[in-house]
């Protein structure tokens, strides 16, 4: 894996303005934010993006964010906030080390745009699922 920006702030070479850190998760404000109080999540485990990383370095994350989501609630009041993932660069993922965006909503009107154009769930719905069910054992 490619040296990162976010393996330079878990090594300390680069400043970050922290917010949570435990054994395997650290948790800092984004340098561009979308909106006050967006903060990245990352797993101290070097992997590119979330298919790869370990069971162990999920569940932390999965522990963390609830925690660090209610902590940038409180602090910034915002009521409502998206939680982004990106994975490879046709999913906007500019930083190849896993991440999680917690991205407050707030009244200003600040924080994520959707543009979501679902299609429609084919005739192969049942095949499709079975499909990856399979691939998930
Ligand atoms: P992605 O598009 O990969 O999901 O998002 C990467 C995020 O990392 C962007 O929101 C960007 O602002 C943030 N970022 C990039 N470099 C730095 C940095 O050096 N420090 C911090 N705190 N955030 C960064």
């Amino acid at each position: 894996m490619a040296e990162t920006i976010f393996a330079k702030i878990l090594r300390g070479e680069i400043p970050a303005h922290k917010v949570y850190e435990d054994d395997r998760v650290l948790a800092f404000l984004d340098v561009n934010p979308l909106s006050r109080g967006h903060t990245l999540v990352i797993p101290k485990e070097p992997a590119e993006t979330l298919d790869q990383l370990s069971d162990e370095s999920s569940a932390a994350i999965g522990r963390a964010l609830p925690r660090i989501a209610r902590a940038v609630l409180k602090v910034t009041g915002a009521k409502a906030y998206n939680v982004l993932q990106n994975n490879g660069p046709g999913a906007h993922q500019a930083v190849f080390h896993v991440h999680f965006h917690i991205i407050p909503k707030l009244d200003d009107g600040s924080g994520l745009g959707i543009g979501w154009k679902p299609i429609k769930l084919g005739d192969d719905g049942a095949t499709l699922a079975a499909a990856i069910a399979a691939a998930a054992k």
